[in-house]
């Protein structure tokens, strides 16, 4: 995967975030602020312009830039925590002009540890890691079973899908939804339908080479 494939994904997931506002700022209408799909529709239509401005030389520099960008861009929580994420696995790719299964692996289990850290959080307290940690393990787990790059990312995005999901029934223990206590039961939650969009555009910017 080189420079190209990277650009491909921030795109992709700026176009699914697009079309997804309305319903992922519906998800935040119900347990916290209604501001989710708005936040993030700004936030990475922002980053596909500063790649096309910057044009970065590096998978990394391009995943730094867009994270770079979605913190000021998004803000709230999603902003630095997806900020966060994007630093995280922009640093952990370095300065390669190519990045394998394995490097990708790597760099997204070090955007997930970003979350997890600036969020003090993890699984089970119905946040963006209940679709990012699933979907992280199913990865390591088909490229540990030899499956080839796009079913590796369907099984992927499979596991966010799912985790995603498995939010409905959680009770809200971080971030603005853990106010409300068991109201926040039966609602699926906006960062965890978010993250699994975006790592869909990354199944799709494999499918699509
Ligand atoms: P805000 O709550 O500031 O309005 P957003 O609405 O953009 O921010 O994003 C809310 C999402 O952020 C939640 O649905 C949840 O997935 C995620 N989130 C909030 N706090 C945390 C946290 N401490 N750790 C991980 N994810 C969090
Ligand atoms: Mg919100």
């Amino acid at each position: 995967m080189d420079t190209g494939f990277f650009l491909d994904w921030i795109a992709g997931a700026a176009a699914v975030i697009s079309s997804c506002r309305d319903h992922l700022t519906q998800l935040d209408s119900a347990i916290g602020d209604a501001d989710h799909g708005v936040n993030l529709d700004r936030g990475f239509a922002a980053a596909c312009a500063a790649l096309s401005r910057q044009r970065p030389a590096s998978p990394g520099a391009v995943l730094t830039l867009t994270g770079s960008t979605l913190i000021p861009q998004v803000g709230g929580a999603s902003g630095s925590l997806y900020g966060a994420a994007f630093r995280a696995a922009g640093q952990a790719l370095g300065a390669a002009a190519e990045v394998d299964p394995r490097a990708l692996a790597a760099a997204l289990e070090a955007g997930l540890d970003g979350v997890r850290e600036l969020g003090a959080s993890r699984e089970g307290e119905k946040t963006m890691v209940d679709a990012l940690a699933p979907a992280n393990r199913a990865l390591n787990d088909a490229l540990a079973r030899g499956l080839r790059l796009p079913d590796a990312l369907a099984a992927l995005t499979a596991a966010a899908e799912a985790g995603a999901r498995a939010t409905v029934p959680m009770r809200a223990l971080k971030g603005r939804a853990s106010y409300l206590g068991p109201r926040s039961v039966g609602h699926e939650d906006p960062g965890a339908r978010s993250a699994s969009l975006i790592l869909g555009a990354l199944r799709d910017a494999a499918a699509g080479r």
